[in-house]
């Protein structure tokens, strides 16, 4: 077996310059704000459990969570209704798009909370009442797993209450199906928002190494959910966190993961580590081409595959 290299001591410069050499992918363009970033912005960090975080270039550049945020709500949602929310959204993977108009058959529950219809559905089981008060709690509980505050890009949370269609379809379809219990366009506009946050690398590699370490924060010692909750979120990510590209990203990578449309990936390896990568270029499955890439030469290179 190979010796694996020390996150510690581990060439993050290095890894930043073969991948950026790499080609590939389109920039989304879903919304404006997003078609405008900037293709070649290229970071990666990790955060360690002894509270060590570690950034290369651009690790502090500014960008939306997007759907990484999925695994934060989803746990935000297990504090907040002590479990309930297991019972209200499903686990299974879909082998569709992030934005399919899909609910379980039979049940009319969203299939995961990595998918948006799930992602709506966490977003609204967490706790406030209302619209600011939902906000105010996804605030705090944001920067509680990133151990700092967090910003959101107004421009970018307008735009994507505005624009997706497709997020307005299925809050309806779950309000008809009896799943969503508030209204539609107040789901929308938490899940909107809670999408704009923004995080830098560090920040994200921050929130995931708080999975990793089964809800505690390794920066500022803070418990931010039960460590049951933390395994279901790590599992959930595992099999659901790419989407229709979940069974290949475990084959290749082997750490549970959350993708998004902004080119970031937030993964936790389950007591080693939290790491996040972004670059904006995305796969047909909506993943970063140089963050797949960057995560491949991770796990390999540090050992993290799970079933290594
Ligand atoms: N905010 C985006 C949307 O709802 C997030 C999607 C994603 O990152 N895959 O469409």
């Amino acid at each position: 077996m190979s010796r694996s290299a020390d996150p510690a001591r581990y060439d993050l410069e290095g890894l930043r310059d073969r991948v950026l050499a790499e080609e590939g992918g389109t920039v989304d363009d879903s919304i404006p704000e997003l078609a405008g970033a900037d293709a070649d912005l290229c970071a990666i960090a990790l955060a360690l459990p002894d509270g060590t975080v570690r950034g290369s270039t651009q690790a502090d550049v500014p960008f939306s969570i997007q759907s990484a945020v999925k695994p934060f709500l989803f746990a935000l949602a297990l504090v907040d209704t002590g479990g309930e929310a297991l019972h209200r959204i499903g686990i299974e993977p879909t082998g569709e798009a992030f934005d399919a108009i899909k609910l379980e058959s039979g049940t009319g529950r969203p299939p995961n909370p990595m998918v948006n219809a799930g992602a709506l559905l966490t977003a609204a089981l967490v706790d406030g009442g209302d619209v600011e008060g939902r906000n105010e709690r996804i605030r705090r509980g944001l920067a509680a797993f990133a151990g700092r505050e967090l910003e959101v890009d107004e421009d970018v949370a307008r735009s994507e209450h505005l624009l997706g269609d497709r997020n307005h379809a299925l809050a309806h379809l779950m309000r008809a199906e009896g799943t969503l219990e508030v209204g539609a366009d107040d789901a929308v506009a938490v899940y909107a928002r809670a999408c704009a946050t923004l995080v830098d690398a560090e920040a994200l590699a921050v929130m995931g190494a708080t999975l990793a370490c089964g809800g505690v924060n390794p920066v500022t010692g803070e418990r931010v959910l039960p460590e049951e909750s933390a395994r279901d979120v790590v599992s959930v990510m595992a099999t659901c966190g790419v989407y229709d590209g979940s069974g290949r990203w475990m084959r290749g990578v082997g750490i549970p993961a959350k993708s998004s449309v902004s080119g970031a990936i937030v993964l936790s390896a389950p007591r080693t580590l939290g790491a996040a990568v972004i670059s904006p270029p995305l796969d047909e499955r909506g993943t970063s081409v140089r963050g797949r890439i960057a995560c491949e030469r991770l796990s390999d290179e540090l050992g993290l595959h799970v079933f290594g």
